[in-house]
């Protein structure tokens, strides 16, 4: 059975029929396109190569180790040097608890991704203008010279502060290769050798919400882990996702399912899209407007509160500023949560079902119905993915969910939550040593651009700047580790480009990735990076719900064309720096992983030792605890186990924003507030503008992608189409068809690309998947359905954060299909 198994799964293709040239990458694509081949290093020797009978097949671990949410083990099926097929985790008795981490298409994709027509096969120069893609090849030796060079130039001329690691998550997983955060990777500690570099906070999945729900908590916000749902009676989830982000077979949707099943709660879906986590699976679906979720929880709040749902004691105990009884002294009369819900807060205005219905486009009898349910079930766990915060307004509305449990007293107990993101249980690792940087100044992740052009004037109080009143210089180097946040991930296309053209402002953009990505087409050296299966790392954080594991990721073939991984990269050029033996402390890259692996086991001796670990690939374990129930402590004895807030409790109102608000510099329309209040926004439902752009654009994340990475196959982009989502009564008044040809377009830029005609999105608003290659046409006309050629680059109030889920566009007929 496994044999014929294995047959089907097995290619079709031998070595003759792999591509033969390796010089024109138009006519390669146009190979993959047709005929699904892989992409090999040695081209020639594989056409000439007899048919011999293949080698025995070896099967390696390796792992998925992009930045989904989920970590899964690949097992490498390799003969003859290269991978012939891939499978996923085969251990435990798949029963729940002790299934197997099954990948998805992604990461069963994996071959794709490594023998793909888009790989940087040696190091390039750029010759043309930034962003025109004309390279010329140059030996490693050339490259390593020429970026020394260029660090040393930079920093002695404006100093470490102009030099920045801009954000990338496209291997998150590696303990070695690790992208993300910026003060993880070797890059930093490489920089941190030679005298620092610009930081950044923030980063593009989380920024609002990490920002708002810091001042509700303290620190990052945790939730109980799905795991914990079979204790709940209902599932409320604004905008959460798991079935197309996180969508593991061992991952969070599965947890999801399978603790429902258990409980047999009802869930109930808020989100403009009925998405694959619904699917078919919720018992109600109620879409609502984006940018309006804090106008919906005010209102179920006024039904909570009139309707005397309120857990008082558990607000009295354990929050600050619900009601006058606990708001803080240098808070002004009436400026609690209950009296703004009831109109007697500064607005003056009742937050009731008939108010919010027209913001959310919710009607009113289903508002009263939802907040009866979440007053009456006891536990209710109430989650929120990081789509909603994505917005203008994220912060307030992140926090605002937070309230719903706060209003019914279910943080800190089985089945109920805190209204963040689910938690999981960790097994903890070391990571790799990071001297600290000598620079201490950072700004948000989402304003490199604007540190570009205008970096000096950036200041602390308008933009955000931390470390230092303001930034001293602008960013004249910046590195682009597996990445694609300089172009395709970061807002407002056309702009990013005007600014990377000038290459006087930024100096040196130096890109280290897989494939010729189009950030890669900006840079002024790439370098083709190693992919995970052509060199060890331990997959490290994999966690689902109370499921954690680990993965050695192994070397399961040869390093393709020139490619070289990041450890050698960066010992090259600590070489030329001058700080080798700081910086390799006389290891090799296996040496690190042995080394960070002992460290780990001197923490926890029950690990399996090194070879035993990469023999079997895989290690799991299971939360000691059953379930992880975030604020457990607190709840049972808040004097002694405070939060970190400066009152130790729960911030309904918060002091520090209450500062804040009146401190910085805000353009106008922008809303900080020590309440979590409804706010409307620049792009908004209600925005003017809607008269020349009348649809809301948001963003999703796509089953086909992750993020960028995996954008580039063939058969991904075959199984699920880029395609923008519209309700059938928008397409209808603009005689739009299903899969017809359209644009989508507004004041920054356009798009081309087929319509998706479906109930599953609500009217007025349209969805496009981001993270689709960008295509342009040399018109400034995108095809490949790029979301950030139409989202902004204003950034949101305080965290300075990515709203790219804000948008107002229009959409027209192009071509009927
Ligand atoms: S994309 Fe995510 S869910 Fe899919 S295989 Fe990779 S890590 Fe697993």
């Amino acid at each position: 059975m496994k044999s014929k198994l294995k047959q089907l799964l097995a290619p079709k293709f031998t070595r003759r029929d792999f591509v033969k040239s390796s010089s024109a990458l138009g006519s390669l694509a146009a190979v993959a396109g047709s005929m699904s081949l892989p992409f090999k290093s040695n081209p020639a020797l594989a056409a000439s190569e007899p048919a011999s009978p293949q080698s025995e097949e070896k099967v390696v671990w390796s792992a998925c180790t992009v930045n989904c949410g989920s970590r899964c083990p690949l097992r490498m099926h390799v003969a003859d040097g290269e991978i012939k097929w891939v499978e996923t985790d085969n251990t435990g008795d798949d029963t729940y608890g002790s299934h197997q981490i099954r990948a998805c298409l992604r990461g069963r994709s994996m071959r794709r991704r490594v023998y793909n027509p888009d790989r940087l096969k040696y190091p390039m120069k750029r010759v043309g203008k930034r962003g025109e893609g004309k390279f010329k090849r140059i030996t490693w030796e050339e490259a390593y010279d020429d970026i020394a060079n260029s660090l040393n130039r930079i920093r002695k001329e404006y100093g470490s502060e102009a030099i920045y690691l801009n954000y990338g998550t496209g291997t998150l997983g590696g303990t070695v290769t690790k992208s993300w955060p910026p003060g993880g990777t070797l890059i930093a500690r490489l920089m941190n050798l030679t005298g620092g570099y610009l930081n950044h906070y923030g980063d593009y999945s989380t920024a609002q919400i990490a920002a708002g729900l810091n001042y509700t908590y303290g620190g990052w916000a945790n939730n109980n882990s799905f795991s914990d749902l079979e204790n709940t009676k209902l599932i409320v989830q604004f905008g959460n996702n798991p079935a197309e982000t996180r969508m593991s077979g061992g991952g969070l949707i599965h947890h999801l399912m399978e603790s429902k099943a258990r409980s047999n709660a009802r869930m109930i879906m808020i989100d403009p899209r009925y998405t694959d986590t619904a699917g078919g699976r919720e018992d109600q679906w109620i879409p609502i407007r984006p940018g309006t979720d804090a106008a919906l929880v005010a209102a179920i709040a006024h039904v909570l509160i009139t309707e005397n749902m309120v857990d008082q004691p558990f607000l009295d105990t354990y929050c600050v500023g619900y009601d006058a009884k606990t708001l803080p002294a240098s808070a002004p009369a009436n400026s609690d949560y209950k009296s703004y819900i009831l109109g007697q807060g500064e607005d003056g205005i009742e937050k009731t079902p008939q108010w919010a219905s027209p913001i959310t486009g919710i009607p009113v009898d289903i508002i009263v119905k939802l907040a009866r349910e979440i007053g009456q079930a006891k536990p209710c766990a109430i989650f929120q993915g990081w789509g909603l915060q994505r917005t203008a307004n994220g912060e307030l509305a992140s926090r605002a969910i937070a309230m719903l449990a706060l209003l019914t007293g279910n943080v800190g107990i089985n089945g109920g939550g805190t209204g963040a993101r689910e938690s999981d249980y960790n097994i903890p690792f070391v990571r790799f040593p990071i001297p600290e940087n000598p620079v201490k100044t950072a700004i948000s992740m989402f304003l490199w651009t604007d540190a570009i052009i205008r970096g000096p004037e950036m200041t602390a109080t308008r933009d955000g700047v931390r470390g230092k009143d303001k930034l001293d210089v602008p960013i004249k180097f910046i590195w682009n580790y597996a990445g694609n946040c300089l172009v395709n991930q970061h807002s407002d296309i056309n702009r990013t480009h005007e600014i990377l053209q000038d290459d006087k402002a930024c100096e040196m953009i130096v890109v280290i990735d897989n494939h010729m990505t189009s950030s890669a087409k900006y840079a002024d050296i790439v370098l083709p990076d190693l992919t995970t299966s052509e060199q060890a790392d331990f997959c490290m954080d994999g966690k689902a719900a109370n499921m954690p594991y680990f993965i050695y990721a192994d070397k399961a073939i040869e390093p393709q064309f020139e490619s070289k991984g990041i450890y050698e990269i960066c010992t090259e050029l600590a070489k030329r720096l001058g700080v080798e033996q700081a910086f390799t402390e006389g290891r090799d890259q296996e040496g690190w992983l042995r080394h960070l692996y002992q460290l780990t086991r001197e923490k926890d001796p029950s690990l399996p030792d090194f070879e035993t670990v990469r023999k079997q690939g895989i290690v799991k374990r299971r939360d000691p605890n059953g379930h992880y129930v975030a604020y457990k402590a607190f709840r049972e004895d808040p004097l002694n186990n405070p939060l970190s807030t400066p009152s130790g409790k729960i911030e309904i109102y918060s002091e520090r924003l209450a500062e804040i608000a009146k401190e910085w510099e805000l353009p106008e329309g922008d809303v900080i507030h020590p309440l979590p209040i409804y706010a409307s926004t620049a792009e908004g439902w209600d925005d003017p503008a809607r008269s020349q752009f009348p649809l809301q654009l948001t963003g999703f994340h796509y089953k086909s992608r992750c993020h960028s990475t995996y954008g580039n196959v063939d058969i991904l982009k075959e199984a699920a189409r880029q395609e923008m989502w519209i309700n059938p009564m928008d397409a209808d008044s603009r005689g739009i068809k299903n899969g017809d040809l359209i644009r989508i377009f507004n004041d920054r830029g356009e798009v081309h690309i087929n319509a998706k005609v479906t109930p599953r999105m609500m009217p007025g608003v349209v969805a496009l998947g981001e993270g689709a290659w960008y295509a342009p046409d040399g018109k400034k006309v995108d095809h490949g359905g790029c979301i950030n050629v139409l989202t902004t680059q204003r950034p949101s109030p305080l965290a300075k954060g990515n709203p790219q889920h804000t948008n107002l566009v229009e959409v027209q007929l192009v071509q009927k299909a």
